[in-house]
């Protein structure tokens, strides 16, 4: 039984053993305590002193010291609080004496599944194998750490610690053998930054046709570490490269005068254009614009748009800023959705198996904003997404349009740009390399 809750809860490890210690104290050194060890070596000392204490009870004290216990477990899902520490052995009524003590400072049904906790039961001296619970410990998030603890008086306190965090703006840079995702993760670059790399790269880079073997990157941002130098959190991205076929794309980070914060080129134009280039994240082209023989139908005729494998489910973000035209059954288009962005501009996804709450006709709605599901309704022999790009209504090929571009800047703005630019490059040329950092110090 005992070992059975030990499994399931998946204890991580035992960082004190139940220990016996036997205790001396030595008359022969003014009092001095002695560990077990100690004593069993000196053993015949310790008989001699054994032998003394029948004569004279006060000359030895002689004490078992049970020491704490402390073990780590995981928080599994459906796993309550109250209900770890009692399955560990504590009186249901001190579990929840501790939880009210704990909510001062975090609510216990925050404890997230994966969550690490320390627990410390204090063993009882009567020899049964009963043990106390004498508190917890854990650390919430990446800053904090929680402790609870027993008081003399027998309640339970809270105390709450902001771990120490050290700031820092580090440069990465890799080269790309077979994708940019490994890449990144070879130059020690966290997912965040990945990601919002992939997002400013998306408008102008198409990650399936153009990355090339032996493209290179170079990322300038901050991130924060611990005390043991791992790296908890990514901030920003200041600067970001990408070299393609020897041809270099340069974006800067910049808050505009409108409070607006966006990511710029060397000319100061805006990285974001008015379209996406792909409206779903990993999505591969499966069928491109032009006449091909239709699965279905099986004769030739032309394909309006483009195909994008993806899976059932997967989500669909607006290409742009714009109004919902259409969000509802078009034949064999299936569900479909269509979106006006304006400049004669417009987009539609067909075959979904369902939309985004509140997305409906005459809705507005904003780029990136998830505004369907992938599914294989209407003609279609599985799940994709067909997207086609329109032009004054009439269907365009998306992949070799010029999309409109995003803002530009101009005049004094553009001054305090290019300003802001070089600071970033002077303090990128001062910034430590990840990977290269150790050997520098
Ligand atoms: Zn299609």
């Amino acid at each position: 039984m005992e070992t059975g809750r030990i499994v399931r809860r998946g204890i991580l490890g035992l960082a004190l053993l139940t220990a016996t210690a036997l205790l001396f104290i030595d008359p022969g050194t003014g009092g001095h305590i002695q560990g077990a060890g100690a004593a069993l070596v000196d053993s015949a000392y310790s008989k001699t002193n054994l032998g003394a204490s029948t004569l004279n009870g006060d000359s030895l004290l002689e004490e078992e010291v049970l020491l704490p216990m402390v073990r780590l477990l995981a928080v599994e899902p459906g796993d309550t609080l109250a209900q770890i520490l009692i399955d560990e052995g504590a009186e249901a009524g001190e579990a929840h004496a501790a939880i009210g003590a704990l909510r001062k400072m975090f609510n216990p049904r925050d404890l997230r599944s994966g969550q690490q906790i320390e627990v410390t039961f204090q063993p009882t001296p009567d020899g049964l194998g009963g043990a106390r619970f004498m508190g917890l410990s854990f650390e919430p998030d990446y800053a904090r750490k929680i402790d609870l603890t027993r008081g003399e008086n027998g309640g339970f306190s809270v105390t709450e610690s902001q771990k120490p965090l050290s700031h820092e703006i580090v440069r990465a840079e890799g080269r790309i053998d077979s994708s940019l995702y490994d890449a990144a993760i070879k130059a020690g670059i966290g997912h965040n930054v990945l990601s919002t790399m992939v997002r400013v790269l998306s408008y102008d880079v198409d990650f399936q046709r153009d990355i090339q073997e032996g493209d290179s990157f170079q990322v300038f941002y901050e991130r924060w570490t611990d005390e043991k130098g791992n790296a908890v959190k990514d901030g920003d991205i200041y600067y970001l490269s990408m070299t393609l076929s020897g041809k270099p794309l340069h974006y800067y980070r910049f808050k505009a005068a409108d409070g607006l914060v966006d990511y710029f080129n060397d000319k100061g134009e805006s990285v974001k254009k008015a379209l996406l280039r792909t409206p779903a994240d990993g999505a591969r082209i499966t069928s491109k614009f032009g006449s091909r023989r239709h699965p279905i139908l099986g004769y030739s005729r032309m394909h309006k748009g483009i195909d994008f494998g993806l899976p059932h489910g997967a989500p669909i973000q607006a290409a742009g800023d714009g109004v919902v035209e259409m969000a509802g059954v078009n034949k064999g288009y299936g569900n479909y959705l269509r979106i006006r962005h304006g400049n004669g501009f417009s987009t539609a996804y067909a075959h979904l198996s369902g939309f985004a709450k509140g997305v409906r006709a005459g809705k507005r709605v904003s780029q990136g904003q998830v505004v369907g599901y992938v599914g294989s309704t209407g003609l279609s022999t599985g799940p994709h997404l067909h997207y086609e790009v329109m032009v004054n209504n009439s269907q365009v090929n998306p992949l070799s349009i010029k999309m409109p571009s995003g803002r530009k800047l101009a005049g004094k703005e553009l001054d305090i740009f290019h300003q802001a630019r070089r600071e970033t490059e002077r303090k990128m040329a001062d910034a430590a390399v990840l990977g290269k950092m150790a050997a520098a110090q």
